[in-house]
């Protein structure tokens, strides 16, 4: 019984990179964690870089070599979130707490060997819980793990939010913490449209599908993993007390708006290929090779008629060079191609959807009314998503977010 209730005082927090940006925020943030101790929970932390650090080891990956992508480049990125640990370590040590900050290979975070995409496959969550029954807070490294030859591995870009939810699952909590830089999830990016609501709870639906059409505010990852093993993720600010949004279950009978969110991704590129070999198998081919070299495609559109076969795909810009590449190497002057550059792309989600029609008629609707154009459209039953050009983003998302009654009143 006496373990069960010291378990139940055990609590995930995961802290982003603005939120221990600078040493006084580390400062803050080991206030915070102090207090959290004094009301007697028992912590375990995940930090990220410090803000900027990443970009920063990426853009000298760059300097290098624009298309390098083999285990260096892991080990480099790997290297910001030691920095944060270990000073978030000392702060909290000069504040009279015990910590153990502590690397993915030193916890034990076992991941495939898919660098830049790791995902993990097995956590150490007996050191986990040995440690914090010690009266130890452990502060672990985010977005990192170890694969089966000790190598380093990285889980792709925003994965911190994924190691705190895989610590909160292997030690079987019901919910995990996510302190990060706006107070909630907003209807949309807050950068972008400054009217924006708070959006008090979400399910995991909406959430996975805000985070893999761009909201960056969580990992796509992280929300697979809690809807997996039902852990509640309570995202909040770093910088407020009070409550932010709580991702759950979905709810049978509950009132859904139609559309939750709009979210949008900035960095697109189209490539068109036009006339490509009739039928499936050069298809087939062509996405094997992309795939080979780690390329991730998303809208795909295909067509033929007596011209030709066409195809379409949009991809996000930091693959461009390497699909160029492929599309170059393999099949030379065969086909002709095109690519679009300063491209987004435009999304609105929300489960309620499935209980309307006219959804997607509103959406073009919007568009047209705005002059928009749009490259390729693709849709489920709780999404609408389009690639638009750059320069239409921000008209797109304002007036979709105006038209589905997501703007804030005041
Ligand atoms: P952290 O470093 O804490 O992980 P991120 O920068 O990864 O923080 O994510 C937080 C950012 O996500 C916010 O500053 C905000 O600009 C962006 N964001 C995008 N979409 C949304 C949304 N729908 N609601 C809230 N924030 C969003
Ligand atoms: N530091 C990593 C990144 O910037 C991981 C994270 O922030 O979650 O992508
Ligand atoms: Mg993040």
């Amino acid at each position: 019984m006496e373990e069960i209730k010291t378990h139940s005082r055990i609590v995930v927090k995961k802290f982003g990179g603005t939120s221990v940006g600078s040493v006084e925020r580390i400062e803050k943030v080991a206030e915070r964690i102090y207090q959290d101790v004094q009301k007697g929970q028992r912590p375990i932390l995940v930090a990220s870089a410090m803000s900027g650090e990443t970009n920063r080891l990426v853009s000298m990956a760059h300097q290098v070599d624009p298309r390098y992508r083999g285990e260096a480049y892991d080990m480099l990125l790997a290297s910001g979130e030691q920095v944060s640990i270990s000073l978030l370590a000392i702060a909290l040590e000069k504040r009279g707490l015990k910590a153990a900050p502590l690397l993915a290979y030193q916890l034990g975070i076992n991941t495939d060997s898919l660098h830049s995409q790791a995902r993990i496959l097995n956590i150490n969550s007996e050191k986990l819980l040995g440690l914090v029954n010690n009266q130890m807070i452990p502060i672990v490294a985010g977005f990192q793990g170890v694969d089966s030859s000790n190598k380093i591995t990285t889980l792709g870009r925003g994965g911190s939010d994924t190691t705190a939810v895989a610590l909160a699952a292997s030690i079987q909590a019901d919910s995990c913490e996510i302190y990060t830089d706006v107070p909630a999830v907003f209807t949309a990016d807050p950068r972008l449209i400054p009217k924006a609501k708070e959006i008090p709870t979400l399910n995991y639906d909406e959430m996975m599908e805000m985070a893999s059409l761009g909201s960056k505010v969580l990992h796509f990852r992280c929300v697979e993993l809690a809807a997996k093993y039902k852990i509640k993720i309570h995202l909040r600010s770093t910088f407020e007390t009070r409550e932010g949004t709580w991702i759950l279950p979905e709810e049978k009978n509950m009132e859904n708006p139609v559309v939750s969110a709009v979210t949008h991704e900035p960095l697109t590129a189209v490539i068109k290929l036009f006339p490509v070999p009739k039928g499936t198998k050069f298809i087939a081919d062509l996405f094997s090779k992309l795939s080979e070299n780690n390329v991730v495609i998303d809208i795909i559109t295909q067509s033929y008629n007596e011209e030709g076969q066409r195809l379409a795909f949009s991809l996000p810009m930091s693959e461009l060079e390497v699909a160029k590449d492929v599309l170059e190497k393999n099949y030379g002057g065969e086909l002709g191609v095109s690519v679009l550059q300063d491209k987004a792309k435009i999304s609105i989600i929300g489960v309620g959807m499935r209980n309307y029609s006219g959804v997607a008629y509103r959406f073009f609707k919007v568009l047209s009314d705005n002059g928009i154009d749009v490259e390729l459209v693709t849709t489920s039953d709780i999404k609408v998503s389009a690639i638009v050009d750059k320069a239409h983003l921000q008209l797109a998302a304002t007036s979709l977010h105006t038209e589905f009654g997501l703007d804030a009143t005041n």
